[in-house]
């Protein structure tokens, strides 16, 4: 019992947490910032920092993550990282020749107070930045937000500092996918060119941190969104954003410098998600469904009806980023599942009613059902709290990150990995959520889990070769 000291009675906190269910923002501006193609990410701050978030998301994706470091030591944190950063960016550009360097603070920097703006100033007016080369930035003081709020920071970044007003279109729609995986970027990708749709994605991370083994190691492989292409979004015929919480500042600064029209939807995860983005899509570029992403949609109930009796009235557990959890939960909902506690550490904006915006949209999601269930944000909206919750009355089944497998394994409960970061399994980076099969992918890792219990504790004569 590795949480055998976790209790059942729960005490409203206002400053401890335990066992956070979100991580460090840097670690999602830098995820982020590998989606930008010939693109080094750069960590203003210790050595430390850096290597613990290139390692979170090596585990993760089982790729080497590069990026390099401002290599704060006792001095650089009294007198400031200026001049660390200035010869940084000289010998990054020397040395490894990316297009673009894409600087994120830490929690270290952004105490001293570093000014990126003026650095990055400094930099170009010593002619640090070789012409044609770039340097972004953005902050990410670990001490607040989440790697959700850091990777938006870092994908509002790339729209301040490339998308370019133009007169002309350019009869592309952008798409900012919010934070999925490589494997839902290229899937979203792949449905948008089966309707006929020319998109400009970015970050794209498909071919980066899932790039194929070909025996040669490329220091920055083939995929992310070259500066052209961010460049050439300001002329898009309009833009979704994909993920609230992801993506509504870069979809809001895209709005305000290019006047690019601009949509903001959950992500496409679950049947009803996707059929919004897909309608959306459609709608935006004028095109037709075609028939194999119709048929899909089919299969996809098919499977539904099939399966149904083994998921409905299942009380589910979710944790982890707050645009998976909402579209999960609408998708959950649907299914008949009853998800009763769900979790995310990642804060989110306040509305009128005093109620977290994460709350309104989960409560959305659930449509009026189960008014019963708990819906926690923030800094007290920890993993504690959750196996709290589920020692009152617990669950059939618990859907999160590899961060779950302590709760999962104490209370006997059914475990789907799912989110960021999964440490300890793969298939996450290869195989979409999103989208209709994605949603045929989910169901059955629900279901994968449902009737192994099912087996395991069937008596002998109610052990069925069919089921
Ligand atoms: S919490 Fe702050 S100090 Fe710690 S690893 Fe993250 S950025 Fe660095």
């Amino acid at each position: 019992m590795l949480l055998r000291h976790t209790t059942d009675e729960v005490k409203e906190r206002t400053a401890l947490t335990v066992n956070p269910a979100k991580t460090c923002q840097p670690i999602g501006a830098m995820y982020a910032a590998l989606g930008i193609h010939n693109c080094l990410p750069h960590s203003h701050g210790s050595q430390g920092c850096c290597s613990y978030h290139r390692s979170t998301l090596t585990r993760h994706y089982k790729e080497p993550v590069m990026a390099a470091s401002s290599s704060f030591t006792e001095g650089t944190s009294v007198f400031g990282g200026q001049a660390n950063m200035l010869t940084a960016i000289q010998t990054i550009f020397g040395v490894y020749n990316p297009d673009v360097i894409a600087i994120h603070t830490t929690c270290l920097s952004e105490t001293i107070g570093d000014d990126l703006v003026q650095i990055v100033a400094k930099a170009v007016g010593e002619g640090k930045v070789p012409e044609g080369k770039h340097v972004i930035h953005c902050s990410t003081p670990s001490y607040q937000g989440s790697h959700v709020t850091g990777f938006a920071s870092m994908v509002k970044a790339m729209v301040t500092s490339f998308a370019d007003p133009q007169a002309e279109k350019n009869n592309k729609v952008t798409l900012i996918p919010g934070w999925v995986e490589p494997s839902d970027m290229r899937e979203l990708k792949l449905l948008a060119s089966t309707m006929g749709v020319e998109v400009i994605m970015y970050p794209d991370t498909s071919d980066v941190l899932d790039a194929p083994h070909t025996g040669k190691h490329e220091f920055y492989p083939k995929g992310g969104a070259t500066v052209e292409e961010i460049r050439a979004s300001g002329g898009s015929i309009g833009c979704l954003g994909l993920g609230l919480s992801g993506s509504t500042a870069a979809v809001d600064a895209l709005k305000a410098k290019c006047k690019v029209p601009t949509q903001l939807l959950e992500l496409p995860i679950g049947l009803q998600a996707t059929d919004r983005f897909i309608d959306a899509l459609r709608t935006m570029a004028d095109v037709e469904v075609p028939d194999p992403i119709t048929d899909d949609r089919g299969r996809l109930l098919d499977m539904i009806s099939d399966m149904h009796q083994y998921v409905a009235g299942k009380r589910v557990a979710l944790f982890g980023d707050p645009d998976q959890l909402v579209s999960l939960t609408e998708f959950l909902t649907l299914l008949d599942m009853k998800p009763v506690y769900i979790v995310t550490g990642t804060p989110t904006p306040v509305t009128g009613g005093q109620v977290p915006q994460f709350e309104v949209r989960i409560r959305k999601a659930l449509g009026g059902n189960l008014p019963e269930a708990k819906i926690r944000s923030g800094a007290q909206a920890d993993m504690y709290l959750l196996h709290q919750w589920i020692k009152q009355e617990t669950v059939d089944v618990l859907i999160g990150n590899t961060y779950g497998k302590y709760i999962a394994r104490d209370e006997n409960i059914p475990f789907v990995r799912y989110g960021f970061p999964i440490l300890d399994r793969v298939g996450h980076s290869y195989f979409p959520s999103v989208g209709y099969k994605g949603a045929m992918r989910l169901l059955e890792k629900i279901l994968g889990v449902l009737m192994d219990r099912q087996d395991r504790d069937a008596p002998e004569e109610r052990f069925e070769l069919v089921m």
